[in-house]
């Protein structure tokens, strides 16, 4: 029987992860060769593990399965393929139950036991309290049993363990497996496969985004309304274990915003914020340079990638990243550079800080009050000084009213703003008062730009940081 009328007939989406996974890949294997039979298909996978893989497969499934088990030494194709026989014809066979619905697909019918020797993460021997009835194992249907042997093709190395994309979103499983499972096929086919596929990337965190961006290029969009989701885990002996990086969703429409339109800008940016230790930055070149061998010479990306980073550090973990454009605007002004996009900083706050126009308007307006002050009193120093240093609440709230009063002063018929204003707008409940003084600087930086302000007015060095817990970033 054809594997296309037979297992995956059925290749719903199920949710849980290592089923889909496996449909994925059965679903890959299936398209590549339409003709072959299921059991045809079992073998093309154990001749893999067996022949190329050198049964190297110990972080997905257990010493205890049919391929690995040091007991069945010589027999690890005969008992798999046995094995995989049953289940295709849906024969009964040691641990079955006669009749229930399948834990995952919810299908009626026999079901097969399963625990963490093919089910990565799940219970197993005596770890019943995994399953809600304390059951000695996951109870499948003979196509999501069948699909959990499929699982090795669908991941990638990531930290020494396996990482895969997690959605149900079909356009992003589409793209994993494009990118992913055939790549590992084509692999297959030159004979150059030899294990789980490597990426550029080992660094999850950074391999969410690298990820992320390819998503970008190839699946385009306007508005996504999926979030990625990266699985890294291992079901290796005693030591399983299982993390999740979510990028959310708005952060995902953000990158999308910027990578789509200011890609350069967005990388340069980025580099700037990886921890490489014993390297310095330099801010005119946008190059990190280090010493070696008592020679200094330029890093390149491939040097750091692995790195952390600390603007995905943020961006996954709800934080604000304002400063950090904000200095990046001010450091492109410094070093006479040109202007950094201030569409970023825009798409920032839309997508990630979910600002409204009110209130950006808003914020554009004080700056402008305080770069006409600036320029009637000739002095850009003083005004840009006392809204830098502001590390604490007290001090912005300090240097608004001293901005409030001098406009009055100059004789302006307009206030800087209203109390209305102030306590909408400004500083509404749940407000981080450090984002609204990053976001007055970058307007102030803008317009020196545009405005071409001399530069040795400005005050040197990087903006004071905002000393208060940062705020998490509303992302609904
Ligand atoms: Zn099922």
């Amino acid at each position: 029987m054809a594997l296309n009328n037979g297992c995956l007939k059925n290749n719903i989406i199920t949710g849980d992860p290592f089923v889909d996974l496996g449909g994925l890949v059965l679903q890959s294997i299936s398209e590549r060769f339409p003709k072959k039979s299921e059991i045809e298909i079992v073998q093309f996978l154990i001749d893999v593990y067996i022949k190329k893989w050198n049964r190297n497969l110990y972080s997905v499934f257990l010493t205890t399965s049919k391929i690995l088990n040091p007991s069945l030494k010589g027999k690890y194709e005969k008992s798999t393929k046995s094995y995989y026989q049953s289940i295709i014809q849906n024969k009964k066979i040691e641990s079955c139950l006669d009749e229930g619905y399948c834990k995952t697909c919810g299908k009626q019918g026999l079901l097969f036991h399963n625990s963490r020797d093919f089910f990565p993460n799940s219970g197993s021997g005596k770890f019943v309290n995994f399953h809600h009835s304390h059951e000695t194992g996951i109870f499948l249907c003979k196509e999501c049993t069948l699909k959990l042997f499929f699982i090795p093709l669908g991941v990638v190395l990531l930290e020494g363990k396996n990482g895969f994309l997690h959605t149900q979103s079909n356009r992003l499983s589409n793209f994993w497996k494009h990118r992913i499972i055939d790549e590992n096929l084509n692999k297959i086919d030159r004979n150059t496969s030899t294990g789980i596929l490597r990426i550029p990337y080992t660094k999850s965190v950074n391999a969410l985004f690298y990820l992320a961006e390819q998503i970008i290029m190839e699946v385009k969009d306007d508005e996504y309304s999926d979030y990625i989701q990266l699985i890294i885990f291992t079901n290796f002996g005693a030591d399983p274990s299982c993390t999740i990086h979510q990028l959310p969703n708005p952060v995902f429409n953000f990158l999308n915003k910027v990578l789509r339109y200011h890609k350069f800008y967005w990388h340069r940016f980025i580099n700037r914020f990886y921890h490489i230790k014993g390297a310095k930055w330099d801010a005119v070149n946008y190059k990190w340079f280090q010493e070696k061998k008592g020679e200094i010479i330029a890093l390149k990306e491939d040097d750091y990638q692995n790195n952390s980073n600390q603007i995905y550090e943020k961006l996954l973990g709800n934080k604000s990243i304002l400063r950090q454009l904000e200095n990046a605007h001010k450091m492109h002004y410094q070093n006479q550079l040109e202007k950094f996009p201030i569409e970023i900083t825009y798409h920032y706050i839309k997508e990630v800080l979910n600002m409204t126009k009110e209130q950006v308007e808003l914020i554009a307006r004080i700056s402008d009050v305080i770069f006409e002050l600036s320029k009637k009193e000739k002095n850009f120093k003083k005004y840009l000084f006392m809204f830098e240093s502001a590390g604490k609440a007290y001090e912005l709230r300090g240097a608004l009213l001293k901005i409030i009063k001098a406009n009055f002063q100059n004789g302006a018929d307009e206030p800087v703003i209203r109390i209305k204003d102030y306590v909408d707008y400004l500083f509404p409940d749940g407000q981080y008062w450090g984002e609204i003084r990053d976001l007055l600087l970058i307007h102030l930086y803008e317009k020196y730009h545009d405005e071409g302000v001399n530069r040795s007015e400005i005050p040197e060095g990087e903006i004071e940081e905002a000393i208060v817990e940062e705020k998490h970033v509303n992302t609904l």
